[in-house]
């Protein structure tokens, strides 16, 4: 067996929710994988490369900051989250927080409707 470069991160949300599917069977029933590029498909109990999702083609980062994805990191060796940093189109990934609003936690655009308790 070759050996497979270990992860040293991965991304904070699974891979399905970057839209990404199993090139094996297809399916979405997935977790990153320990190794490098790869993602754990649960249905068919393998490593493998996945497909599809937005790592696929260039990621319109901004659209997909308003959309509701995060591109923030947890670091596999610590558990902490690294937050996404942009620099004119250069990204880094850094322990503290950005400043700039798009490093925020984007919060899901669908608007909660409050309903005021009526009184009495
Ligand atoms: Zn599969």
């Amino acid at each position: 067996m070759e050996a497979k470069p270990k992860r040293e991160w991965c991304w904070i949300m699974k891979p399905q929710s970057y839209e990404m599917t199993c090139d094996l069977c297809g399916g979405s029933n997935l977790e990153w994988s320990e190794f490098d590029h790869m993602i754990w498909c649960y249905d068919c109990q393998k490593d493998t490369p996945g497909k599809g999702g937005l790592f696929d083609g260039p990621i319109p980062l901004h659209l997909c900051l308003e959309l509701g994805f995060s591109f923030d990191r947890i670091n596999i060796a610590t558990g902490k989250r690294l937050y996404l940093h942009e620099d004119n189109d250069h990204c880094e990934w850094k322990e503290e927080p950005a400043n700039n609003a798009l490093a925020a936690d984007p919060k899901p655009r669908r608007s909660v409707e409050i309903v005021p308790a009526t009184e009495g």
